[in-house]
């Protein structure tokens, strides 16, 4: 079994920023969810005049950064709740790949993260 390289105490710091993070995603996810809503019924009742064009071009290039946002928040939401499983586990702090640590610096600055920085850059540029 692997172990978390990290003593209780440290765990449970990161479990407070993640949670934090969660709680905060959740707000704003929650927020963005009222605001395409808002968007979406704006578009629904569009008529075909030009400045209602305008507006409604406008408010789809809004849509669509919101859309964007919210799919981002979805995405960290659900990797704060593995990062959660895994101090729950025990194997917070390794790679899921590798099983390498991955440095605190770099866990402080992203609490949610689950590869090494190796493994992380490997996984973006096979991406792109
Ligand atoms: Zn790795």
């Amino acid at each position: 079994m692997t172990v978390s390289p990290f003593d209780p105490a440290q765990l449970h710091a990161f479990e407070t920023a993640l949670a934090e993070r969660r709680r905060e995603l959740t707000v704003e996810s929650q927020r963005l969810a009222d605001t395409n809503a808002r968007v979406q019924s704006s578009r629904t009742d569009g008529s075909a005049d030009g400045a209602h064009d305008a507006e409604a071009s406008s408010l789809r290039t809004e849509w669509s950064r919101l859309s964007g946002f919210q799919g981002e928040a979805v995405e960290e939401l659900a990797a704060i709740d593995r990062a959660l499983q895994r101090i729950v586990d025990g194997s917070y702090g390794l790679c899921v790949r590798g099983g390498e640590r991955i440095p605190e610096g770099r866990l402080e600055i992203k609490p949610a993260a689950d590869l090494c920085i190796m493994c992380a850059e490997k996984a973006a540029s096979r991406r792109r």
